[in-house]
C-alpha cells in the first residue's frame, strides 16, 4: 500500500485521497463489530474505532509513523540547534548563521577542504569552551544538507 501521502500536508488532496485508501483497505480487515484498528497518532493502533471515528482521527491527529516522527524530531532537533547562540553570549551569530558565513567564505575563496579543517580547528581552540562549532568540512556540509538551503552555488564549491 502506497504511504507516500502520511507524509503530505494534511489538506492536501493526496492526503485527504491516502486516508480514504486507507479506510478502504483497513474496511477489509475489520473485527466483528465492523471496527479497525486505528493508526492515528494517539491510538498507535491500540485502539479498534469504528471506520468513521477512524477516518475522523486521521483528519485530525495525523498518522503515527515512525519516519513522521523521526522526520519531525529531526527537523525541531536541527532547528533547535542551528538558532542556538554560537556560545554562550553570543548576540551577532547563531551557530547556523556562522557556519552559512564561515562556508560562503570558503567557497567564494577557494579554500580546499584541508584548510577549512584547519581553520576550524583553530578556531575551536580559541573560542569559548562549550561554542557551537563544527569540527571539520564534514560537518559542515553535513549540516548545509540537512538544511537543504537551496545554495545550488555553495553545494558546487569545487574544493571538497
Ligand atoms: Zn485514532
Amino acid at each position: 500500500m502506497d504511504k507516500s501521502w502520511i507524509t503530505k500536508a494534511k489538506w492536501s488532496r493526496d492526503y485527504v485521497n491516502g486516508v480514504n485508501n486507507f479506510i478502504e483497505f483497513a474496511s477489509q480487515s475489520q473485527n466483528s463489530l465492523g471496527k479497525i484498528l486505528c493508526p492515528c497518532k494517539s491510538c498507535i493502533n491500540r485502539y479498534f474505532h469504528s471506520m468513521k471515528d477512524v477516518k475522523d482521527h486521521l483528519e485530525h491527529n495525523e498518522l503515527n509513523t515512525k519516519e513522521q516522527n523521526d522526520h519531525s524530531e529531526k527537523f525541531s532537533n536541527l532547528m533547535q540547534d542551528a538558532g542556538a547562540e554560537l556560545y554562550h553570549g553570543c548576540k551577532t551569530f547563531s551557530k547556523l548563521s556562522f557556519i552559512l558565513n564561515l562556508y560562503h567564505l570558503k567557497c567564494l575563496h577557494s579554500w580546499t577542504a584541508r584548510s577549512f579543517d584547519m581553520l576550524l580547528e583553530l578556531l575551536v581552540d580559541a573560542f569559548p569552551k562549550g561554542a557551537l562549532l563544527p569540527k571539520s568540512t564534514y560537518e559542515v556540509k553535513k549540516i548545509m544538507k540537512a538544511f537543504d538551503l537551496g545554495y545550488t552555488k555553495i553545494d558546487a564549491c569545487p574544493n571538497d
